[in-house]
C-alpha cells in the first residue's frame, strides 16, 4: 500500500468499546485519528454517574474523553442540543423501544461528522457499528440508510464489520487495507472482547441499553409526562438534565416535585432553586425539593408533607419545612404524608 501522504479520519467516540476498537483499528493502519463526541443533553456520560452518590466503586469519569486519553488522541466535543431537538421530536425513522430515535440520531450524527471533516481537512469518517449488534439501529439493512442519508456515502467506514459491507473510499483508494479490517456480525460482544485484548486494553465502558438516557423507560416516561403536562412536544437543556436526577412525583396535572434521592442530587438541585419554588426541612435532616409546573399556595403546603415523607421526620406527628417561592421565605409546619397517601399520588 503506497501512500504519499498521511489520511486522517474523524472517529465518533461513544465512549463505549466498540467505537474505541473501531479508532485503534484505524490508527494501527497508520491513519491519522481524532475522535468526535456528540453533545445532545440527553448523554449518560459525565452525568447521573458523576452527580449521584452510588456505585461509589465506579470511576467518576466521562468515558469518552477517557477513550481517547487510552487511545492519546484529541476529542471534539461539540454541542449539537439545539438541532438535536427535532431528531428527538420528529424522527423520520421512528423511535426504538421507548423515545429513542437511533437510527436518524445516527444519520444526524454522521451528516454532522461529514461537514466537520469538510470544515477540517479530514478524509473519512469511522464508527463503531457492527452489524445485527442493536436491532433498530444497526442492521444489515440500516448501514446504507445511514450512509446514504447522512450524505457521507462511502466516506464512511464501519472497521468492525467493514469486511461485510460494500467496499467504501477509504478501502479501495488503499487508504486503509480491507483485509486487515473485521467481518463482525451478531449481538455476541466476544469478537469485541477478543479484539480488545488483542489491543491489550483491560478497562473499558460496557454501555448496557445504549449510549443515552432516551433508552431508558423511566427517563422516557418522565419525559412524556413533562410533554403531556406542558401541553406540548418541547424541551430546553435544563428540562432534559432535571429528569435525571431525584425522585419525580407529580401530584396534580399543573405541578410535579423533584426530590432529591441523596446529598449528591441535593447538592445538585441547589443550582436550580434561583428558578423554581423549593423547600427543605427545618426541624430534621431530610431533601432538597423543587417544584415544576404552576403551584399555588396550598400545592406547596401539600408538596411540602410529600417532602416530610422522605425526610428524618417521615414518623414525627409535625416538621418544620422551610419553603421559597420567588424569593419569598416561609416556615411552615406540616403533617408527613402517609405511605398511603403517597401512594395515592402519581409517580413519574
Ligand atoms: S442510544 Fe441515544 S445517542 Fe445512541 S444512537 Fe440511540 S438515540 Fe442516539
Amino acid at each position: 500500500m503506497q501512500q504519499t501522504e498521511q489520511k486522517k479520519a474523524v472517529a465518533l467516540i461513544s465512549g463505549g468499546l466498540d467505537s474505541m476498537l473501531a479508532a485503534k483499528t484505524i490508527m494501527q493502519q497508520g491513519i491519522h485519528v481524532e475522535g468526535i463526541n456528540f453533545f445532545t443533553g440527553f448523554c449518560v456520560e459525565g452525568h447521573t454517574h458523576a452527580i449521584r452518590n452510588q456505585d461509589p466503586k465506579k470511576p467518576k469519569r466521562n468515558n469518552s474523553l477517557w477513550v481517547a486519553e487510552q487511545l492519546g488522541i484529541k476529542l471534539h466535543i461539540v454541542d449539537i442540543i439545539e438541532e438535536y431537538k427535532d431528531v428527538v421530536l420528529n424522527p423520520k425513522h421512528g423511535y426504538g423501544a421507548h423515545l429513542n430515535p437511533c437510527l436518524d440520531c445516527k444519520i444526524f450524527m454522521v451528516s454532522k461528522a461529514k461537514q466537520w471533516i469538510a470544515e477540517n481537512g479530514f478524509d473519512f469518517i469511522i464508527t463503531g457499528e457492527v452489524i445485527g449488534q442493536r436491532p433498530k439501529s444497526q442492521r444489515r439493512e440500516t448501514m446504507p440508510i445511514i450512509s446514504r442519508e447522512s450524505g457521507a456515502d462511502d466516506l464512511l467506514l464501519r472497521p468492525l464489520c467493514a469486511q461485510r459491507l460494500p467496499l467504501t473510499q477509504p478501502e479501495r483508494e488503499g487508504w486503509v487495507d480491507r483485509e486487515a479490517l473485521h467481518g463482525f456480525t451478531g449481538r455476541s460482544r466476544k469478537p469485541q472482547m477478543a479484539l480488545a485484548e488483542a489491543f491489550g486494553f483491560e478497562d473499558y465502558a460496557q454501555p448496557a441499553g445504549g449510549c443515552c438516557f432516551l433508552t431508558d423507560e423511566k427517563y422516557a416516561d418522565k419525559l412524556s409526562d413533562l410533554w403531556q403536562a406542558r401541553g406540548e412536544r418541547a424541551y430546553e437543556l435544563d428540562d432534559i438534565m432535571l429528569l435525571k436526577v431525584g425522585r419525580h412525583l407529580r401530584p396534580m396535572p399543573h405541578f410535579k416535585i423533584i426530590i432529591a434521592r441523596d446529598e449528591g442530587e441535593s447538592r445538585y438541585l441547589k443550582g436550580y432553586t434561583r428558578m423554581f419554588p423549593h423547600m427543605s426541612l427545618v426541624s430534621h435532616a431530610g431533601p432538597l425539593a423543587i417544584v415544576d409546573g404552576a403551584p399555588n399556595e396550598d400545592d406547596l403546603c401539600f408538596a411540602a408533607r410529600i417532602v416530610a415523607r422522605y425526610s428524618q421526620g417521615r414518623d414525627a406527628s409535625e416538621v418544620r419545612v422551610k419553603l421559597v417561592n420567588k424569593e419569598q421565605s416561609q416556615e411552615i409546619t406540616v403533617k408527613p404524608m402517609t405511605v398511603a397517601e403517597i401512594e395515592q399520588t402519581w409517580h413519574v
